[in-house]
């Protein structure tokens, strides 16, 4: 088993509602639990356009492999009706895998840790709540100055 940290972000739409089904679909993926879930957060677009987007951060204790998790992730935004019309388009729904246990995954489908995540307040705040482990106050204090409120 290894815990996996799946990040969760969408800005079309009911973007929360998105998220909440986003959870409950992580929650019903083979071989996983879905162990905690990082409040909500609000925050503006970073190398994206469109309006603010609502974030989120899961753990996930699974025996899926990270590509086989990556392609159930896939699954999931395609289900919430997610399409890329051009990069970094608004998205229905964004699933990214932060970490998988202390992998580092390089292919060409996947990189692990996910290389922009410590560019990303939307990312290091929730996983901080969940797993302050797993961040550090040189990252938090690195993306202090990025637009973002917790919700919940
Ligand atoms: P995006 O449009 O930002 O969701 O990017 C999706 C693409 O990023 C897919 O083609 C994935 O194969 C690739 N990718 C690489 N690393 C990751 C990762 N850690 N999590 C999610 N997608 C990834």
């Amino acid at each position: 088993m290894t815990i996996a940290f799946i990040g969760l972000g969408a800005n079309l739409g009911d973007a929360p509602a998105a998220l909440r089904t986003a959870l409950q679909a992580l929650a019903a993926l083979p071989e996983t639990q879905l162990l905690r879930t990082s409040p909500l957060y609000r925050s503006a677009p970073v190398d994206a356009t469109g309006p603010d987007f609502y974030n989120a951060v899961a753990a996930l204790q699974t025996r899926l492999a990270p590509l086989a998790l990556l392609r159930a992730l896939q699954a999931i935004e395609q289900a919430a009706g997610r399409e890329r019309p051009y990069r970094n388009a608004p998205r229905t729904l964004d699933l990214d895998v932060l970490l998988y246990g202390d992998e580092r995954i390089a292919t060409p489908e996947l990189t692990v840790p996910h290389p922009r995540m410590g560019e990303r307040a939307f990312v290091l705040r929730p996983l901080a709540d969940i797993a302050p482990e797993r961040v550090s106050a040189a990252q938090l204090a690195a993306v202090a100055g990025q637009r973002i409120e917790v919700l919940n």
